[in-house]
């Protein structure tokens, strides 16, 4: 079940020079949700339209949530969070809403194909997997223009460390680095013969889904096992009507 409920800007971190992670803190009740969830966000006075936000963390009984707002130029909402938003401040949060959900019980592998904030529903399922102590294989491929954008590099770094069924692969896009560089559309044949097997999770700007989701369908990815969150632009206002075909990738 959905609902509203103000939460307080618990602090603010930059994390790569578009992506700004909010830390937020339940001001009454806290919203019951599952890994891989997002939320509706905007200010007390509605002076911003609500927008979609990915949790970015596995449920705490703190209850505490972490949203990454990538900025977008003009963007009225992402514009709030990385210029005028501060720490202390209340915020509306409802939800939680999406299909873009694990089955907990499961002990097929899972890929999981990332770029930008799309790694937030992503990081949040895979927190909870390892949390849950699931030994089954985890594979996190995440694309990022330059080495600066990778986000999240040690948290990741630590999870492998610590997790041997955890696997993490950063590929660079647009500068010089240590391989894999490329897309992952044009990596994925590179690295699987085959993928007939896993659940692949694929989480981001509506073009990167559409292109991950069409290499993974020709690499024998199983319809029913691809699971998509695309971060499709909003109507303006929200209107109920649904958006254009092209921004849902
Ligand atoms: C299910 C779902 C989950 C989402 N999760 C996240 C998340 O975790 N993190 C996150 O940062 N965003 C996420 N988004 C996108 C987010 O909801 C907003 O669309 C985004 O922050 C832009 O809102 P805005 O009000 O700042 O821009 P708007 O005021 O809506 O847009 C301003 C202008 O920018 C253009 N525009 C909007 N978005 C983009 C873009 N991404 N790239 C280029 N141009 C754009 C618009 O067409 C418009 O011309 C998600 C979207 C959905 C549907």
């Amino acid at each position: 079940m959905s609902c509203e409920e103000p939460y307080r800007v618990l602090y603010t971190e930059r994390r790569t020079p578009t992506i700004i992670e909010l830390w937020l803190r339940p001001a009454a009740g806290a919203l019951d949700y599952l890994p891989g969830e997002y939320v509706l966000l905007e200010d007390r006075d509605h002076a911003v339209p609500p927008r979609s936000y990915s949790i970015a963390n596995a449920p705490r009984p703190d209850g505490l949530i972490s949203l990454l707002v990538t900025s977008v130029p003009d963007g009225e909402t992402s514009s709030w969070v990385h210029e005028r938003l501060r720490v202390g401040e209340e915020v509306s949060i409802s939800g939680p809403y999406g299909t873009f959900v694990d089955d907990p019980t499961s002990t097929t592998p899972c890929l999981f194909l990332t770029a930008g904030s799309g790694v937030a529903p992503v990081r949040a399922l895979i927190e909870a997997a390892l949390s849950a102590g699931a030994d089954r294989s985890l594979t996190l491929i995440f694309s990022a223009r330059t080495e600066a954008d990778v986000i999240d590099r040690e948290r990741f770094a630590g999870w492998q460390a610590r997790h041997p069924q955890f696997r993490f692969i950063r590929t660079l896009t647009r500068a010089a680095g240590p391989p894999p560089r490329g897309r992952i559309p044009a990596l994925l044949p590179m690295l699987y013969q085959d993928l007939g097997d896993p659940d692949v999770f694929i989480a981001g700007a509506p073009g990167f889904v559409l292109a991950c989701a069409t290499a993974a369908d020709g690499l024998g990815a199983q319809r029913a096992r691809v699971h998509t969150e695309v971060f499709f632009v909003e109507p303006q206002p929200w209107s109920g009507a649904a958006p254009h075909a092209e921004d849902r990738g």
